[in-house]
């Protein structure tokens, strides 16, 4: 990931407010973005030790190899016992080689299970003046209490369409794809990435594609509802997918072709809002957010599948061109 990206966080901008005013013990980096956690781990970790973040020089070097003898990585999905964690906490009492700090990273570490926790508790509580632990975490509620208490929370603000597009297309993805999928991803590059490596996904989004062009009347839906769009699996899914496709149909019929996510699809996407107005595919992508509410509550998937594919139906037919 490109470290400009990084840089425009605000948990970066307070990152580095600590660096200058005096690193704390410990911070709790948190995000639902796998890649933009490790990044952010990895950005710090130089940060620390080489203030411009030349990525150059042979500190950046040796800290991108992990030969760096006071940076140490963890990861918490790879650490089941306690002696998994016993190596890492012998070396935070060891003074640093080459500069004044220390610093230890654990990558996943609201998979770390109750024992490593505790394990880590007292060096994390009260570790020696020259250590820094910096966790990465997709959310809170895998950690302590003990733990999370302990730490300085650093929350990473999502990622904006345009960067996740850049970063996608820097790796090669063609424009097409990359624009798509990070629509999909809806500010998370790893979800965004899933998607733009195909597969199974971009299978789901053309099956999901075929079904709004194709939905026109109400005797259609009891055999739709029951499809593989609507399983338990996929049904989240769909959601997102119905909603990037009305979206964009929303665009077209307000003359915004430029914006659009998918890219080249014009003729599909007029498929998709014929018969529509602004404000019926307004009402339409309500009924997509009312389901997604709906399906915090209810278990039966096909009542929720049911109720969504209603409302699109009805948007349309309410809101008719007169
Ligand atoms: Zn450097």
């Amino acid at each position: 990931m490109n470290i400009e990206i990084v840089r425009k966080n605000s948990a970066w901008k307070r990152f580095q407010e600590d660096l200058r005013k005096g690193l704390g013990h410990a911070y709790i980096v948190i995000g639902e973005d796998s890649e933009l956690v490790s990044s952010f781990l990895y950005f710090a970790s130089l940060a620390c030790f080489c203030p411009t973040i030349c990525c150059e020089c042979a500190t950046c070097q040796s800290i991108a190899e992990g030969s760096h003898p006071d940076v140490f990585w963890g990861d918490g999905g790879k650490m089941k016992v306690k002696e998994d964690v016993e190596p890492m906490l012998e070396r935070v009492e060891v003074k640093p080689i080459q500069g004044d700090k220390k610093v230890f990273i654990i990558e996943n570490a609201d998979k770390l299970n109750v024992v490593c926790q505790n394990k880590l508790l007292k060096t994390f509580e009260e570790p020696p003046p020259h250590v820094t632990f910096l966790l990465g975490a997709s959310g809170e509620s895998g950690l302590l209490a003990t733990i999370r208490s302990r730490g300085k929370k650093l929350l990473l603000d999502t990622l904006s369409s345009e960067d996740i597009l850049t970063e996608l297309t820097e790796d090669g993805t063609d424009y097409d794809t990359a624009s798509l999928s990070a629509a999909y991803g809806m500010g998370n590059l790893t979800k965004a990435r899933l998607f733009s490596q195909g597969g199974d996904y971009r299978d789901r989004f053309e099956q999901v594609f075929l079904m709004m062009m194709q939905l026109k009347k109400s005797s259609q839906i009891a055999q739709y509802a029951v499809g593989e769009n609507f399983t338990k699996d996929n049904i989240g899914m769909t959601l997102d997918f119905m909603e990037i496709l009305l979206s964009d149909a929303m665009k077209l019929l307000l003359g915004s072709t430029a914006s659009t996510c998918t890219v080249g699809r014009e003729n599909d996407l007029m498929r998709v809002s014929s018969g529509f107005t602004a404000a019926g595919l307004a009402m339409a992508l309500e009924a997509i957010q009312k389901a997604r509410e709906q399906l915090n509550f209810y278990v039966n998937v096909a009542n929720v599948a049911n109720g969504v594919l209603f409302g699109i139906l009805e948007a349309r037919y309410k809101w008719q061109k007169k």
